[in-house]
């Protein structure tokens, strides 16, 4: 019977143990890494370790007793440790509380002052009540502390852990002061398995609180990164650059500042109907910006082309743009900047450069250079091309009766007519007075004629208003050359030239091409004439001089009428 109570006296004590070890390492868990909770838990955790020892101090006590010896020593370090146990929970109610670190030099005191009056009445003025009241009342006031501490954090958001412990501590509570009432004898013997028990369900508890604080923790984390985005927000809205935020998975515009609205025509609230893509009149443009963004995730100074709902015209702004996370999702935030003055006053100074002043076509320098250009990439797909050269009739002949001025206009209206019969890629430039020359890819001499046959009728259908009311037509000269000639533009525009050259004799508003036969003419004239050293070298097309080469060198060529003689001619 008796081994029997000592089995199960150890057992009970393993049992306690091995709850106690589970508390521990439970408090271990869950304070790791977080500084919120690991001061009140652990210094619960000494608190509840310090009442375990005192209780086990006090059943030594018990059997020394039994045994006849003074157990005096027992009882001084049993109500120290129930003390210190009390202080110690009194402590960690504190630190729910978020006490000042002063505190612990107060308790300190207390301490002392608790041992010495412990001393008094265990040593020198020995009592038993009051020593037996002590027993009760340390735990007691320990456990009351506690639930004044758990209460204090019952107002915060996740307090499932603190709600645990507080139905926990206050059953334990009504269960001491039972005890103390001396209410609760009749299972006081069983009332081993209380301590386990609560040590276990603490354990637990603390698991539930640091599941709590680690929500809370994404709570804070959460709050903090809608005050940063309102800042953001705050600042893109006071920004006096237009700013569009918008999400890099579906392009749509998630934030506008009222710049960026007022610049894109669109209305505050309608923002979020938009995708980034709506406003750039250039869809290569926006490739290329998204091709650089994913190179360098930055990207500063890019030239967009924009067009809005509300203008007719695109326009051009500078935009800076870069990837961030904007409410947990990848954005991008690009600001603007208007540059169409700039790039007005760019587009104008490269017009000068390119452009003639008076008809707006290119100029001269302009269609060299392209067309060599041209001529080198055509060469290699082995597609046709041909060249126009235009002058107007008697051209001389309008300024003196019309004026210079009408003259003007007539050219305008010659070079303007030119360009709306011609493609797009077409080239039309000015080759110098009233001569026009033109590129023509992907035409063979055969089309290239007939191009310039309908062109030639088209500037023939031309009227113009003069001063008087006098209506005024005019008639061009085409000269033809193509590919099949040559793919030298110097070459191509001499033969165009002599073709017109032809035109003109041949009577005006006329087309000629220069064919190969023309070609091979040519060659062998200049072959005949010129049967000295440097006769196996082209005269036209390989001569190696800087001086003036001249197609019409050795071709028989009769004077062009003068225009006295062809007003005469006209007249007669
Ligand atoms: P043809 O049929 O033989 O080409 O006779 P044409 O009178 O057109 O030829 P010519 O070369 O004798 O005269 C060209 C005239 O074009 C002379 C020049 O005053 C005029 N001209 C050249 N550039 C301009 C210009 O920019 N404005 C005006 N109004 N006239 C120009
Ligand atoms: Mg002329
Ligand atoms: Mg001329």
């Amino acid at each position: 019977m008796s081994g029997i109570e000592i089995f199960s006296q150890q057992a009970n004590a393993t049992i306690s143990y091995i709850a106690l070890f589970l508390l521990v390492l439970s408090c271990f868990y869950s304070t790791a890494g977080d500084k919120s909770i690991s001061a009140p838990l652990w210094l619960l955790t000494i608190g509840i370790l310090l009442d375990f020892f005192a209780n086990a101090v006090a059943a030594n006590a018990s059997e020394a007793f039994i045994g006849g010896q003074n157990i005096n020593g027992y009882v001084f370090v049993e109500l120290v440790m129930s003390l210190l146990a009390m202080l110690f929970l009194f402590l960690s109610a504190s630190s729910f509380f978020g006490a000042p670190p002063a505190l612990f030099w107060f308790v300190a005191s207390l301490g002392i002052i608790g041992v010495v009056t412990v001393g008094l009445f265990v040593f020198f003025l020995p009592d038993g009540n009051y020593v037996n009241h002590m027993r009760q009342v340390f735990p007691l006031a320990g456990v009351t502390c506690i639930l004044v501490g758990l209460l204090s954090r019952l107002r915060s958001n996740r307090k499932n852990g603190y709600t645990f412990a507080t139905i926990i501590f206050v059953v334990l509570l009504v269960w001491m002061l039972l005890r103390a009432m001396g209410m609760s004898v009749s299972f006081e013997d069983k009332a081993w398995y209380i301590s386990p028990l609560l040590y276990i369900l603490l354990a637990l508890d603390f698991l539930i609180i640091k599941t709590d604080s680690l929500y809370q923790s994404i709570d804070r984390k959460n709050i903090e990164i809608k005050n940063y985005n309102q800042k953001i927000e705050e600042i893109i809205r006071l920004s006096p650059f237009p700013i569009i935020i918008s999400r890099l998975g579906d392009d749509k515009i998630i934030l506008a500042n009222d710049n960026a609205t007022k610049l894109f025509g669109i209305k505050p609230e309608e923002v979020e109907r938009y995708h980034l893509k709506d406003f750039f009149a250039d869809s290569d443009n926006r490739k290329l910006l998204l091709e650089r963004l994913e190179a360098e995730k930055d990207v500063q100074d890019f030239e967009i082309l924009v067009k809005t709902p509300q203008s007719t015209t695109p326009f051009w702004l500078l935009a800076s743009a870069n990837i961030i996370d904007y409410n947990n999702e990848i954005a991008l935030y690009s600001a603007f900047q208007n540059i169409t003055s700039r790039k007005t006053r760019e587009i104008l100074l490269k017009n000068q450069a390119t452009r003639d002043p008076l008809t707006s076509v290119f100029n001269r320098r302009y269609f060299e250079e392209t067309v060599n250009q041209n001529i080198l990439d055509y060469k290699s797909s082995k597609e046709p091309y041909s060249i126009l050269m235009i002058d107007a009739d008697f051209f001389k002949r309008i300024n003196d009766t019309y004026g210079h001025k009408i003259g003007d206009k007539v050219l305008m209206e010659l070079a303007s007519t030119t360009e709306r019969e011609l493609r797009d890629k077409d080239i039309v430039a000015r080759y110098g007075g009233e001569e026009f020359v033109v590129f023509l890819p992907g035409i063979d001499e055969e089309q290239g004629k007939k191009v310039a046959e309908r062109l030639r009728q088209s500037i023939a259908g031309i009227r113009i208003t003069g001063d008087n009311d006098d209506v005024i037509s005019i008639t061009v000269s085409i000269g033809v050359s193509s590919s099949a000639i040559s793919d030298n533009v110097d070459v191509l525009i001499k033969t165009a030239d002599e073709a017109l050259y032809r035109a003109k004799q041949n009577g005006r508003n006329r087309v000629e091409l220069f064919s190969k036969q023309d070609m091979q003419a040519f060659e062998a004239e200049k072959h005949l004439s010129h049967k000295d050293a440097s006769a196996d070298v082209h005269p036209v097309f390989e001569q190696e001089t800087d001086e003036e080469i001249s197609l019409l060198d050795g071709i028989e060529s009769n004077p062009l009428p003068d225009d006295e003689n062809i007003v005469v001619e006209e007249e007669k």
